[in-house]
């Protein structure tokens, strides 16, 4: 059987949404007008001062009922992301909890980030003043997710502008619209102040929300993020763009293979392949080529696909549509027609968007399966003559967002990742900076500008920074630079800033020949 989800293409009232896994229609939503957008970011934007001005702890109040309210309903959450993706009940019950340590996270940094920065001053003459940075959020923020994780991607970011102090606006993909709906139906059901709301539909949908917002932070396509790009350069507002990857995994020959095998087995096939960083090339050290290979595919051949129910009975689920299914057989096709070989898998089952967990080999840069975003289970496996080259193959492509690296030897480990163009490399894991908050999440290359999360970072992306500045000392009716100009004054000025500024003391009292 095929299954009949689509892409939803056409201009409609409602947006229908199916299981992937068995064609089955699991609901409907809005295809929302860019007028309907426009009068949610008007809502949001009267609602926001409030919520501004009750300060994190305020807000951490709001967003720990919010993390009860993900515990309570996490089988329910599971149950909707399970009907409108075809994932196994392990990958759905993954996205609630990591949204909720997410709030954890920033319910206790939030203030601590927030607060205001009293920075030194660079030289004398600065002394005479307090300064003082300020974060002050954007007024509404619009969150563009895609389809892979509908709960955990809008929750990632929507969470940190919020306890930013702004509202939001999240624009779920059309593809799975159901779990962000129950995700901003758990705000209003808390009886959190009206500051998340959430507009349904199709790609004019997500532009009409880039028309009003004050910040775009958009997860999805490299294409689609550049389209974003060049509409936020027309009004002038900042972005931030989390897009496609082709991440590399580098088995150096002093590796654990077994848990190189298991770990890029998992890295790769986690999601059906359906994640940003998923494992989408691996290049081996000639020495364990044969090995590597044999243990990999053993390990993907024993995985259980299917379409699962709340009993953890399959480890890989369905592809999110036809389209993307199509993808991944065309990746796959053309580089058996051009000399590669899958040691296992290699074809859709033909029951809904299932297609069978794949290991490549014989393949090389020339193919689409090394070269495209695959964005599915395949894992292509290329040897290498040593460390250098796999360096090498590794950057040669136009994406950088993350990498792995495998080695019994940590240093060599660190020295590999710090030569790799991208933005996180795991040694000897899969996904780890993902858990780990303080570390930022982004893109090198076509794969973002921006990043998520990274400490304060993640939260102040959020705020426009204001400088304040006050005297210390007592004020003058005028400061010596000011109207009316005298040439001593001006003399006197610039002989100060010279004295202030200048390295050494010739330098400083203009005698020259100083170093
Ligand atoms: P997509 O770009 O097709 O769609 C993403 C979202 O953008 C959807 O909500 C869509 O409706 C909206 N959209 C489409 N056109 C728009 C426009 N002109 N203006 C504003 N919004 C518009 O992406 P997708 O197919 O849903 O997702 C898959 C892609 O997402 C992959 O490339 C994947 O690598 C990427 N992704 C990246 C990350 C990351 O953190 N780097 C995470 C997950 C997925």
């Amino acid at each position: 059987m095929t299954t009949t989800k689509a892409r939803p293409e056409q201009e409609s009232a409602q947006v229908e949404v199916r299981n992937p896994a068995d064609g089955t229609v699991v609901g409907s939503v809005p295809n929302e007008t860019a007028e309907a957008v426009a009068a949610k970011v008007t809502a949001l934007r009267a609602a926001q001062p409030e919520w501004e001005a009750i300060g994190p702890k305020g807000r951490e109040v709001w967003l720990r009922k919010f993390q009860n309210w993900l515990f309570d309903n996490a089988e329910h959450l599971a149950d909707v992301l399970q009907s409108e993706t075809g994932k196994p009940r392990a990958d759905a019950s993954l996205e609630a909890p990591m949204a909720a340590d997410l709030i954890d996270y920033y319910g206790k940094n939030a203030a601590k980030f927030l607060a205001d920065d009293s920075p030194k001053a660079h030289g004398p003459l600065g002394l005479m003043k307090r300064l003082t940075t300020v974060f002050r959020p954007y007024p509404v923020v619009g969150v563009i997710t895609p389809w892979n994780f509908p709960l955990a991607m809008p929750a990632l970011d929507v969470i940190p502008a919020l306890a930013a102090g702004a509202a939001v606006l999240l624009k779920p993909s059309e593809v799975t619209p159901l779990s962000a709906a129950e995700f901003v139906r758990g705000w209003s059901e808390i009886g959190a102040p009206p500051v998340l709301a959430i507009a349904t539909g199709l790609g004019a949908t997500g532009a009409a929300v880039v028309d009003n917002v004050d910040y775009v932070q958009f997860t999805g396509s490299t294409r689609t993020g550049k389209a974003i790009a060049k509409a936020c350069a027309e009004r002038l507002v900042p972005y931030s763009l989390e897009l496609g990857g082709k991440d590399p995994a580098i088995v150096l020959a002093d590796a654990d293979l077994d848990r190189a095998a298991n770990g890029i087995a998992y890295g790769g096939l986690f999601n059906a392949g359906q994640v940003c960083i998923s494992v989408e090339r691996v290049y081996v050290e000639a020495p364990v080529y044969d090995e590597f290979v044999e243990k990999l595919t053993k390990q993907v051949s024993s995985l259980r696909q299917g379409q699962d129910d709340r009993s953890f009975k399959y480890d890989v689920g369905a592809l999110a549509t036809p389209g993307q299914r199509d993808i991944v057989q065309r990746h796959v096709d053309e580089a058996i027609a051009a000399g590669a070989r899958a040691t296992t898998g290699g074809k859709a089952t033909g029951v809904g968007t299932f297609f069978e967990p794949t290991v490549l080999v014989d393949v090389n840069h020339s193919m689409s399966c090394i070269s495209e975003e695959t964005f599915g289970p395949t894992l292509p496996v290329m040897k290498v003559a040593d460390e250098a080259e796999a360096i090498r193959l590794a950057n040669d492509s136009e994406y950088g967002l993350s990498a792995t690296v495998w080695t019994g030897d940590k240093d060599r480990g660190e020295r590999v990742a710090r030569q790799l163009d991208a933005g996180a490399v795991n040694i000897n894991d899969f996904a780890s900076n993902l858990f780990n908050f303080a570390l930022p999440m982004g893109g090198w290359k076509d794969s973002g500008v921006g990043a998520r999360w990274g400490g304060a970072s993640g939260i102040r992306k959020y705020c426009r920074q204001q400088a304040i500045t006050s005297p210390r000392i007592p004020t003058q009716q005028r400061e010596i630079l000011w109207f009316p100009y005298k040439k001593s004054n001006v003399r006197m000025g610039l002989g100060m800033l010279r004295l202030a500024s200048a390295k050494g003391l010739r330098n400083k009292l203009g005698l020259g020949g100083g170093k």
